[in-house]
């Protein structure tokens, strides 16, 4: 009855209403579900009919997997995220990321409000409080920093070091979203790439143009040599690479090998005369081959090259980006020696000898997982390399990975003469799986005639796959050259032994844990031909340590550091992208470079001095080529046209030889002791004053490294700071003016050697005094100092490495204004506090009191505390 009444008049509307939004809500979570695993499953779908597609084409086509558009589904998502790094100046509000994650081993503690420096590979932030390591310091606490890292953290595993910095904005991995090969870019629309026109011996006239009706990727008739209308897809530009590198080494091809490989492929009117590489058509994916007898007696013709150069490109150059159609593109110079070279778009190579298997694990640089049983086994190998090693292993050697490049790198336009490269692999004890995709990215991603050869420079490997099987492996590819270190070297060293053996005219770094995208080298190289000085880096994409997907990156991050000599990333602020209109595929500046991954001119690298040889093992030394490079007249870019991912580890999975903290930190030392000036003050006086103590660590010698920099007339650090990265805060001193005592009311004055108290006059200069960030109080080069024994104050000629002349200020939580000295005074280690007497005008040592405003000292001004 009772429930009745409740269903009367209005109630009884109200509970139909009620029972119908409840039937109408079920019905619409089941429509929901519905619709998502619909979605999901047509995704799935669709991604299967589309590799599908894909691989019945290049099967029955010879389309070439290389011009798969991977464009990241995410680079949307990565704009949308852009939000959140709005920043208003470069210091205050970027966006930063140190590199190496991991524990943090120092005793100092992390300063809080100190954006700094992270921890290396123990990985937590290195920002030090200054308190606590003022304090430590006092205690003569010498360990617990450990600066250094070279190459980025990887923005996901921030988190992990606790830090309160802003993380590098990621896009999310590719595990939530598949890579889409989109509709619209199908391969064959991508390149809208020239044709070579490739005409009979006899008629000895070759032409390249540019197809108006390009079938990429598609070779629809591989008469080559006597087809008049052969559309090659892969070979965009008549520079046709004489070896790809990616041979294997056939018994009859050596002759190939040699002076033809080595030759610029665009030759004299004689030597024009190139084999060309036949254009395979196995299993949906291009291959060059050198070897003759699988080719036809028509396709074995041999192509010969136009030298006389009807510049087609000429209007694309005044127009870049539009590459007028039909044309016949300039080609080179006979000589090699550049004559107004023709341009062409951007090659985006991606050859391998086999179809991809779009079931691999990874492929197309998606997160892979380790199945249930394997668990145990991926967790074990970890510390073979500091990441998943086991996943590694089961991921192709020639995976395809997303193209990460802004849209408009695809279009944009290099001169066809590059210079070639030597790129330069050091390795010491590197995982077999991950040195192989190193490798096989670049012989795959590159365009053959640029990449005059690989070097692999063991820098002393104890692993044994790493001596004959690899040789052995190594072997099919001719352009790949192991270079053995007899003695562990070090990265620094190990660089310098490949520079030595380098034949290309550029030098290339990268690390042996990469995977370099399409594209990645001729954004690179042509910065360097426009201008020699340039040193360039691409942007450093991340392969996730733990499923291995190969993760974009943010746009607009460059390279600084922060004290001590603590490399990061910061993103550049919104207002300034917007007044320099940056687009996001233009070149970044760059303060400092991460280090592991760069091109240099080669003559240019030498002429700066190559690396200080005398930096050890690793750490650092980006820190002095960034230097060095700005300092003597060149300059640091990133590109983001081009892409190699990194797999950030960390931890070095390899032994240094000597402690690996005082490692970096002595090369931190020497980079600070050669260029920083009188700015070496503020490295040291963020927590490495103990470095200054020649005892605790022997820097070297650094007089060649001192007069390379006088040769060069370099410029000073100031200006660097000044010119390149004015966003560092770097105040030369922590404190200066007038050194005012609470308790007197009057002020410290330097008069004729000895200290006294005057009516304070900012006037006079007798009264300036500085406290340096080696914690010294200073006039001039006369330092405030305890005297041996009893209480008196005395003047001594500076000397930052003498730890008697440091006084604490503004860093005792407990005696803030104090000047607090060390003494020791019969053996006894003792801390006294400067005092001011109120009678005599005097300054004496006293035992520290809280609470007495005669032991209370305040500078004009304060820069840093
Ligand atoms: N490396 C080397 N010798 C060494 C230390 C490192 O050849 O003594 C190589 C290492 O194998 C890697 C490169 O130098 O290819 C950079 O080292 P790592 O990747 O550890 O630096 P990170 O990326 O962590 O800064
Ligand atoms: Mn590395």
């Amino acid at each position: 009855m009772k429930i009745r009444k409740y269903f009367r008049g209005s109630g009884r509307v109200f509970a139909f209403v009620f029972v119908a939004s409840v039937v109408w809500l079920l019905f619409d979570m089941a429509a929901l579900r519905l619709s998502i695993s619909e979605v999901n499953t047509e995704l799935l779908k669709e991604l299967v009919v589309k590799e599908r597609e894909l691989t019945k084409r290049q099967a029955t086509k010879g389309t070439k997997v290389a011009d798969r558009d991977f464009k990241h589904p995410l680079q949307k998502v990565q704009a949308d995220l852009g939000e959140g790094k709005k920043s208003d100046s470069f210091d205050t509000k970027v966006v930063e990321v140190y590199r190496k994650p991991g524990k943090f081993r120092g005793k100092v503690e992390p300063k809080k409000d100190d954006a700094t420096p992270t921890g290396a590979k123990g990985g937590e932030r290195k920002g030090v409080n200054e308190n606590k390591r003022e304090e430590k310091s006092l205690k003569k606490n010498n360990s617990g920093k450990d600066t250094t890292v070279r190459t980025p953290i990887p923005p996901q595993q921030q988190a992990r070091t606790g830090t309160k910095e802003k993380e590098r904005r990621i896009a999310p991995s590719y595990s939530k979203a598949p890579p889409a090969v989109q509709e619209e870019k199908r391969p064959q629309e991508v390149l809208k790439e020239k044709t070579i026109k490739l005409q009979s011996k006899e008629t000895k006239d070759t032409k390249v143009v540019l197809a108006q009706d390009t079938k990429v990727g598609l070779v629809q008739d591989t008469k080559v040599g006597l087809v008049q209308d052969t559309k090659v897809g892969l070979v965009q530009d008549i520079k046709i690479p004489v070896d790809s590198g990616l041979l294997k080494k056939t018994s009859s091809n050596s002759t190939l090998k040699t002076a033809k490989q080595d030759a610029h492929p665009t030759i004299s009117a004689k030597k024009d005369v190139i084999p060309i590489r036949r254009l395979k058509e196995g299993k949906g994916v291009i291959v060059f081959n050198r070897d003759n007898k699988h080719i036809n007696k028509n396709d074995s013709a041999q192509v010969l090259i136009e030298d006389k150069h009807k510049s087609s490109l000429q209007a694309g150059a005044l127009n870049p980006g539009k590459l007028p159609a039909g044309e016949p593109v300039k080609l080179l110079n006979s000589s090699g020696v550049r004559r107004s070279a023709g341009l062409h778009k951007v090659m985006a190579l991606d050859v391998t000898d086999k179809p991809r298997e779009v079931r691999a694990v990874g492929q197309f640089g998606q997160a892979a997982v380790v199945p249930l049983d394997k668990q145990d086994e991926s967790r074990r190998r970890w510390s073979e390399g500091y990441f998943n090693v086991f996943l590694s292993e089961q991921i192709p050697v020639d995976r395809a990975i997303p193209d990460t490049r802004p849209p408009a790198c695809s279009e944009n336009l290099v001169h066809d003469d590059l210079p070639t490269t030597s790129v330069i692999f050091c390795f010491v004890d590197e995982v077999w799986s991950t040195l192989l995709r190193s490798v096989h990215s670049v012989l795959n991603r590159s365009p053959p005639h640029l990449l005059k050869e690989v070097l692999l420079v063991d820098d002393c490997s104890t692993k044994d796959y790493l001596k004959e099987k690899l040789d052995v492996y190594m072997s099919q590819f001719p352009k790949v050259r192991i270079i053995r270190l007899k003695e562990r070297q070090g990265l620094i060293r190990a660089r310098l032994a490949g520079a030595a053996e380098a034949k290309g005219d550029v030098l290339t770094f990268l690390d042996s844990h990469v995977e370099c995208n399409v594209g990645w080298l001729e954004p690179l190289l042509e910065r360097v031909y426009n201008d020699r000085r340039k040193v360039v880096c691409p942007v450093i994409d991340v392969i996730s340590d733990k499923d291995m997907s190969y993760v974009l990156v943010d746009s607009f991050q460059r390279g600084i550091f922060k004290w001590p000599l603590v490399f990061g990333w910061s993103t550049l602020p919104e207002d300034y992208v917007k007044k320099k209109h940056m687009k996001d595929s233009d070149p970044i500046r760059c303060p400092v470079m991460a280090g592991g991954l760069f091109s240099i001119d080669k003559k240019y690298f030498y002429e700066l001095g190559a690396y200080d040889p005398g930096l050890d093992v690793w750490g650092g030394e980006n820190m002095e080529i960034s230097f060095k490079i700005w300092m003597c007249g060149g300059e640091i870019e990133i590109i983001p046209c081009s892409r190699v991912g990194h797999i950030f580890r960390g931890e070095n999975p390899y032994q240094f030889p000597k402690d690996r903290q005082k490692t970096v930190e002595r090369n931190l030392a020497r980079v600070a002791e050669v260029w920083l000036d009188e700015y070496k003050e503020v490295f040291y006086g963020y927590g490495y004053l103990h470095l200054l103590d020649k005892n605790v660590i022997d820097v070297g010698n650094l007089t060649a490294q001192i007069q390379l920099r006088e040769k060069l007339k370099c410029k000073s650090f100031k200006w660097y700071l000044d010119n390149v990265y004015p966003e560092l805060e770097a105040p030369v001193v922590k404190a200066e003016g007038l050194v005012f005592n609470v308790g007197t009311r009057k002020c410290l004055a330097l008069n004729n050697g000895s200290l006294s108290f005057e009516i304070c006059d900012l006037s006079k200069q007798s009264q300036h005094f500085n406290y340096s960030w080696v914690r010294t109080v200073r006039q001039k080069a006369f330092c405030v100092a305890p005297q041996g024994t009893g209480t008196g104050v005395t003047m001594e000629s500076c000397d930052s490495t003498k730890p008697h002349l440091r006084w604490l200020h503004k860093s005792n939580k407990v005696l803030p204004e104090h000047l607090i000295a060390e003494v020791s005074p019969r053996g006894m280690f003792q801390r006294v506090c400067l005092e001011g007497g109120p009678k005599a005008d005097s300054v004496y040592l006293n035992a520290c009191d809280t609470s007495s405003l005669f032991q209370k000292w305040q500078f004009t001004h304060y820069y840093a505390r």
